[in-house]
């Protein structure tokens, strides 16, 4: 195993001092946080691994292009250079920014989905699950089982099991589904990628069945550094030429730009050539994001976006940053801390479920490593659990997730590798005195998207 560090491609013009917390003030901030890491103030964090979006580091050029915003309410210039942009590296015809990533799926899928209908994809997002049921659809995963084994090697985790989602919609009926989701890379599985020959395939179903098909693309740039390394065939093609090739099998795609495209907010809803589809979400844009030539963005926004779609597909940056988080990922297995394996891109998804086998997942365990993670380290990171998958909306029973993960989201550009030594060696002490850590049961707990504000306490052992 190579623990090689794979020197960052830039250099550093300022800094922001972090504050260095004493083990007794971590203790009192998670109790006064109700056990829940998102209730932590950021100041309280020494190294905050809750996500990645948003957290990133622009650079000289995207700060310099926040100089260059034009504020106008129509016709922004900078709507102009964003969609340059967005039609270089994705090859698509038609833009609309918005807010964030969920801005762009309130104003898609209403226009997609009839009551009832089914969304299918290989592991959809929660802020992308909860759209789809806002709209009246249900949401249905079809990744491959061996997403679910965190220790075998495969190379494509995020990749669709395409007979039995072709079974499903044989068995539901065509006129059933609204439409197949591709999100790539799969956050819920852990950043795992989807192959190229994966999302043909998928493209092959939804043509027979004549479903329409999208991606949810956060981490479009990851996924095609990973097919460029991994997938026979690609070894010799370019990442913008990968993500070319990806982005010509779908209809059009939902962005976060607060991960791979590397802005602090912002989103974008685009589409291949469907003229009519733009329009409609052009229509509902204005009462929802924004006039479509802002979305909810500032002019300077949308510059330092336009700008942040080329660099964020650089292959130089794209090396340094998968072998970052890969680099975390070699020291935990090196160290005896269960962990997704092989490493995915934009995180190190810790397995709580081997790491602590005596918590049952009505104690949500990985949720009580995140707490015992922060007291260690004063390292922030965030469950992928039963406490993110909630209760049967049917029948209001806690469902027990397949994988219970604590997740160790790396912001891009940010931390060096002597942060990632700090968050691999308190894991590893953690390991240590693992079988004394409890599991957790609310004081609090809200009916929608309950991890962010949920109040839990320890249970009595
Ligand atoms: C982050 C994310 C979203 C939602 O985007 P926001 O910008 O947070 O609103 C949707 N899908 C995936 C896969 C994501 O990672």
């Amino acid at each position: 195993m190579s623990n090689a560090h794979l020197a960052e491609p830039f250099k550093i013009k300022m800094v922001e001092p972090l504050r260095m917390i004493s083990r007794e003030e971590r203790v009192q901030a998670i109790i006064r946080a109700g056990y829940n890491p998102f209730l932590l103030k950021s100041e309280e964090v020494y190294i905050d691994l809750l996500t990645d979006s948003g957290t990133g580091a622009m650079s000289d050029t995207q700060w310099a292009g926040l100089m260059l915003g034009d504020e106008a309410y129509a016709g922004s210039r900078n709507y102009y250079n964003l969609a340059e942009s967005v039609e270089e590296i994705f090859g698509y015809k038609y833009t609309i920014p918005t807010h964030q990533g969920r801005g762009a799926e309130q104003v898609l899928f209403p226009q997609l989905i009839k009551q009832g209908q089914y969304v299918l994809g290989n592991m959809h997002f929660d802020t992308t699950k909860a759209h789809i049921e806002l709209s009246g659809g249900r949401a249905r995963n079809f990744v491959i089982e061996e997403a679910f084994d965190t220790e075998t090697y495969h190379p494509f985790k995020g990749n669709f099991d395409v007979e039995k989602m072709d079974a499903f919609i044989r068995e539901k009926g065509a006129e059933n589904i609204a439409f197949i989701l591709v999100t790539i890379t799969c956050n819920s599985a852990g950043g795992q990628p989807v192959s190229m020959q994966n999302v043909r395939d998928v493209r092959a179903c939804a043509k027979k069945h004549g479903v329409r098909m999208f991606f949810d693309s956060a981490r479009f740039a990851e996924n095609a550094y990973f097919v460029q390394q991994r997938e026979e065939g690609y070894a010799d093609k370019s990442v913008r030429e990968i993500i070319r090739e990806m982005f010509s099998y779908g209809e059009g795609t939902t962005v976060s730009a607060k991960k791979d495209p590397l802005v602090n907010i912002g989103g974008l809803l685009c589409f291949k050539d469907d003229e009519e589809l733009f329009k409609a979400c052009q229509a509902m844009t204005v009462p929802m994001e924004g006039f479509p030539t802002y979305g909810g963005l500032a002019g300077r926004d949308m510059e330092c976006l336009a700008r942040g779609l080329r660099e964020g597909t650089e292959e130089d940056y794209l090396a340094y940053r998968i072998n970052q988080v890969k680099y975390l990922g070699d020291r935990l297995l090196d160290g005896g801390v269960p962990i997704q394996y092989p490493t995915g891109g934009h995180a190190v998804f810790v397995d709580a479920k081997r790491m602590l086998p005596h918590i049952p997942a009505d104690q949500f365990p990985a949720h009580a490593l995140a707490n015992e993670l922060y007291i260690e380290g004063g390292v922030r990171g965030v469950e992928i659990g039963s406490l993110l998958l909630g209760r049967d909306p049917e029948t209001g029973k806690q469902q027990a997730s397949p994988m219970e993960l604590l997740r160790l989201t790396i912001p891009r550009r940010v931390y060096t590798y002597n942060h990632m030594d700090v968050i691999a060696d308190s894991l590893i002490n953690i390991k240590n005195r693992a079988e004394r850590i409890t599991g957790l049961d609310f004081t609090y707990e809200p009916k929608i998207l309950r991890h962010f504000t949920a109040r839990l306490e320890p249970v009595a052992n």
